[in-house]
C-alpha cells in the first residue's frame, strides 16, 4: 500500500504519545483517522485530568526524540519553541551514584525536559493541521463492535458531559476499517473481547515497591547554576531514596523523589523537604529549600511493569491492534515508556507499507511487537531494576550476569572516565536498535 492510496477510516483509542504517534502513521495509509478521547483537553499545555502520570516529569530520550522526527518531523524544534528544554548529558546534568559523582565528560546524548501537558499539546497541534485527522475530545469507547471473519469493524462511543461524568450519553456506533487501542493503563479491551468470546492474553506483572512524589517549584529569584537537571541515584535493592531536580518550560523546576521498597512517598513539601534530606548528599536538599512551591505534590504508586502477551494467542480478531502502556507499561525508572509507544508506531508504519491492512495484520504486527518489547523489557526489569520482584523466579545466569555488569558499570562511573561516558547511553537507549534501525527487526514473517 502506498501512502497516498489511503482507503477506510481508522479509530484510535487515546490521545496520548502512543495514540498521537499511531494517528499519525495511520493519516499516511488510510482515508480517515479519529482519535477519541475520554476527556475533554483545554487548549496549549494546560493540565488536563486523565493521565495521572502527567503530573509527574516526563523527559524524552534520544530514541524517542529521532522517532518522533521521523514521524512529524520539526518536532525537536516546535517542542523547544514551546519550552521544552534540552539536557545535554552530561554536560547540562550533574548525576551522583551510589558512589560518588559522575566524572564529567562529553557526549552528544541530550533528552528534551518537559511537562507531559506541553508534549502531548505539541503533538496534537501538529495533528489539528492534518486534514484527515478529527478528534472526538470527551467520548469514551465503551465496547468493540465485532464484525465477519474474526474483525472488529467499530467501536461504541459515549460522550461524557463535561465536569459531570455520571450522566453519560447514549452508545453510539463509529464504523471503521483499522482500530487501535492506545488506551494505557486503562485498558478495557481484553474485557470487552472476552464479552465477544475471545480469550484474555496472559499477562507478565513485575512487582515494583517504587513511589514516587513529584512537585513544580519556582527557583529563588537571581538563581544561577552550571547544570540544568540534578540527579541523585540509590544502590541497587537499599531503602535510600532517589531525587531528580529538573529545569522544565517557563524555567520552573520540576522535582521527582523516588522511595523505594514500600515506602510510602511524602503528601506534602515539608515531607518532600525531609525526604530529601535523606538522600546521600545534601545538594539536592539545599536547592530545593530555597524554592518556592508552585502547587500540590503528587504521588503515584502504580508502578509495576505489565506485559499483555497478545501475540500468543491463537484467537485475536483481526484490524485490531494494541499499543503503549495498553500493552506493555514498563517501570518508569528510566523513562523508557514513551520512546516504546513512539517505536510501536513505527512499526506499524513499516508493516502497513509492507502489508497494508490486509488479513492477518493484527497477529503480525503484535508479533513484531512482542519482539521490540522483549528487549526494552528484559533491560528494564532485570538489569535497570534488581529490586523488583520478577515473579518470584530464581535469577537465570545470564540476569545475574547482567545485573553484575550494571553494578560494576555504575560503581565504576567514578573513577572510570569512559565507562561514565557509557552509562548514558545504556540507560537512554532502551532497546538495541530503534526501528529506525536498517538492523532492526521488522515485520515478522508469516
Ligand atoms: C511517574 C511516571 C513517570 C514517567 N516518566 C516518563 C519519562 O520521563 N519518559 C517516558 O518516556 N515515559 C515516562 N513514563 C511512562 C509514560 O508516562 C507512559 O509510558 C506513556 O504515558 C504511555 O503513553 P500511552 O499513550 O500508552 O498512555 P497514556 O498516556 O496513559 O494515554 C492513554 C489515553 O487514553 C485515554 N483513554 C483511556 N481509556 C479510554 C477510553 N475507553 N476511551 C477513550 N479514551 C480513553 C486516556 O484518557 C489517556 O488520554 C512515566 C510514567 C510514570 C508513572
Amino acid at each position: 500500500m502506498s501512502e497516498m492510496d489511503g482507503k477506510g477510516h481508522a479509530v484510535v483509542i487515546g490521545s496520548g504519545t502512543a495514540g498521537l504517534s499511531a494517528a499519525r502513521v495511520l493519516a499516511r495509509f488510510m482515508e480517515r483517522v479519529t482519535v477519541i478521547e475520554r476527556n475533554w483537553t483545554p487548549h496549549g499545555g494546560q493540565q488536563r485530568p486523565g493521565i495521572l502520570q502527567a503530573r509527574h516529569p516526563h523527559s524524552l530520550t534520544p530514541a524517542a526524540e529521532a522517532g518522533l522526527e521521523h514521524l512529524f518531523p520539526g518536532i525537536g524544534h516546535d517542542l523547544t519553541r514551546a519550552g521544552a528544554v534540552r539536557i545535554r548529558i552530561p554536560q547540562d546534568i550533574l548525576v551522583h551514584g551510589p558512589t560518588g559523582w559522575l566524572l564529567p565528560g562529553k557526549t552528544k546524548t541530550s533528552l528534551l525536559s518537559a511537562g507531559r501537558d506541553l508534549m502531548d499539546a505539541v503533538l496534537r497541534e501538529r495533528l489539528h493541521a492534518e486534514a484527515k485527522v478529527d478528534f472526538l475530545h470527551g467520548h469514551e469507547v465503551v465496547a468493540l463492535h465485532p464484525g465477519r471473519n474474526h474483525t472488529i469493524t467499530g467501536v461504541w462511543t459515549r460522550a461524557r458531559s463535561r465536569g459531570t461524568p455520571k450522566n453519560p450519553g447514549p452508545r453510539r456506533l463509529l464504523p471503521a476499517q483499522f482500530v487501535v487501542d492506545a488506551s494505557g493503563r486503562s485498558f478495557q479491551a481484553a474485557r470487552w473481547l472476552a464479552e465477544l468470546g475471545y480469550p484474555r492474553p496472559v499477562e507478565t506483572v513485575v512487582r515494583s515497591r517504587a513511589s514516587y512524589a513529584c512537585a513544580l517549584l519556582a527557583p529563588p529569584a537571581g538563581h544561577i547554576s552550571s547544570w540544568k537537571s540534578l540527579l541523585f541515584t540509590a544502590a541497587p535493592g537499599t531503602p535510600s531514596p532517589q531525587g531528580q531536580l529538573t529545569l522544565v518550560e517557563d524555567g520552573r523546576w520540576s522535582l521527582s523523589l523516588r522511595c523505594g521498597q514500600g515506602t510510602a512517598p511524602p503528601t506534602d513539601h515539608a515531607g518532600l523537604i525531609r525526604t530529601a534530606a535523606a538522600l546521600p548528599h545534601p545538594l539536592l536538599h539545599d536547592v530545593i529549600a530555597t524554592a518556592a512551591p508552585l502547587g500540590p505534590v503528587h504521588t503515584c504508586t502504580r508502578t509495576d511493569s505489565h506485559w499483555r502477551h497478545i501475540e500468543r494467542l491463537r484467537h485475536w480478531p483481526d484490524q485490531f491492534l494494541v499499543t503503549g502502556d495498553a500493552l506493555a507499561g514498563i517501570n518508569p525508572a528510566h523513562g523508557h515508556g514513551m520512546t516504546l509507544a513512539i517505536h510501536s508506531a513505527l512499526i506499524l508504519e513499516h508493516t502497513l507499507k509492507r502489508h497494508g491492512t490486509t488479513t492477518g495484520l493484527s497477529h503480525q504486527l503484535h508479533r513484531t511487537l512482542a519482539r521490540h518489547i522483549g528487549a526494552t523489557w528484559r533491560q528494564n526489569t532485570r538489569t535497570m531494576q534488581p529490586t523488583a520482584d520478577t515473579q518470584n523466579k530464581p535469577a537465570t545466569w545470564r540476569e545475574r550476569l547482567t545485573k553484575r555488569t550494571a553494578t560494576h558499570t555504575e560503581t565504576t562511573t567514578t573513577t572510570d572516565a569512559h565507562t561514565a561516558m557509557l552509562l548514558p547511553e545504556q540507560t537512554q537507549t532502551p532497546t538495541p536498535h530503534s526501528p529506525l534501525d536498517p538492523r532492526a527487526p521488522r515485520t515478522a514473517r508469516t
